[in-house]
């Protein structure tokens, strides 16, 4: 199965139409695509209009239909911890954290390193482990509050955190941080995705999650999916084959793909 269950449009962030999202897939020999758009968040610039949501679920039905039996598309949705629940159904919700809220303040999680270091100057008292923390009991929550079926970006914290150059992620407290969210994940029968979105932005050489964190995750029987977060055609498909291996890598043998019977396991996309 060729399958992404993680892309943006121009509904939100990305850069391409639906239509040219799909047009690009079958290009690529894909036999899937499923659409998650991001969850509106008011005053939040890269998430959906309230407004624009029915439209984004009409478009992407009619898509589906107009492209059956050449692609399956389904329709996702990217549901922010902080968004209200969506009052329509979807076929799969990931379930991310991109912002910690205080007093009706969000601080972004992932903006750019000047926002993480005046946030962990503001918020944190100058302490980066600290907002860690803060992200991870977050994160650990992220299933019960979305009921999403993906966690997205397990450790987006570390975005801009290449060669541990804002915090070390080998410390103990990062560690139990981490290992915390993930332990809380586990009775949720959720999985997570190896993300290679920030690769293709230029944010980082490896997916998330890190490997240990990915190895702790196989442990507690935690499944996998393998998504892009492609917010362009270019991207659709971007270091598979290394997200591939680092699932190999930490004792997966499988991924999970979407089809209309639900989500069920299949090899991982190196080998097809
Ligand atoms: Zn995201
Ligand atoms: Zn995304």
């Amino acid at each position: 199965m060729r399958q992404n269950l993680h892309t943006h449009t121009t509904f939100c962030d990305g850069k391409n139409t639906a239509e040219e999202m799909i047009l690009a897939a079958l290009e690529q020999g894909m036999d899937s695509l499923g659409f998650s758009g991001h969850s509106p968040l008011a005053g939040e610039c890269w998430a959906m209009e309230v407004a624009n949501v029915p439209r984004y679920r009409r478009q992407i039905l009619a898509l589906r239909e107009q492209y059956a039996g050449r692609l399956d598309v389904f329709l996702g949705l990217e549901q922010d911890i902080l968004s209200p629940l969506p009052e329509e159904p979807y076929d799969y919700l990931i379930g991310s954290v991109h912002m910690l809220e205080r007093e009706g303040e969000r601080l972004s999680v992932d903006e750019s390193p000047e926002t993480f270091r005046r946030g962990t100057e503001q918020w944190f008292g100058g302490d980066p482990l600290a907002f860690a923390e803060a992200y991870y009991r977050q994160v650990g929550r992220v299933a019960e509050k979305t009921g999403c079926q993906i966690v997205g970006h397990f450790d987006l914290i570390c975005k801009f955190n290449e060669g541990n150059c804002l915090f070390d992620t080998g410390h103990p407290r990062y560690r139990a941080a981490a290992l915390g969210a993930l332990e809380r994940l586990k009775g949720q029968k959720v999985m997570l995705e190896i993300n290679t979105g920030a690769i293709s932005r230029g944010y980082r050489t490896a997916p998330y999650p890190e490997t240990w964190i990915l190895k702790r995750a196989r442990e507690l029987g935690l499944p996998i999916c393998i998504t892009s977060d492609a917010h362009s055609v270019r991207h659709l498909r971007y270091a598979f084959d290394q997200a591939a291996a680092l699932a190999r890598s930490c004792g997966y043998q499988e991924a999970m793909y979407l089809t209309s019977a639900g989500f069920l396991p299949g090899p991982l996309p190196d080998e097809v």
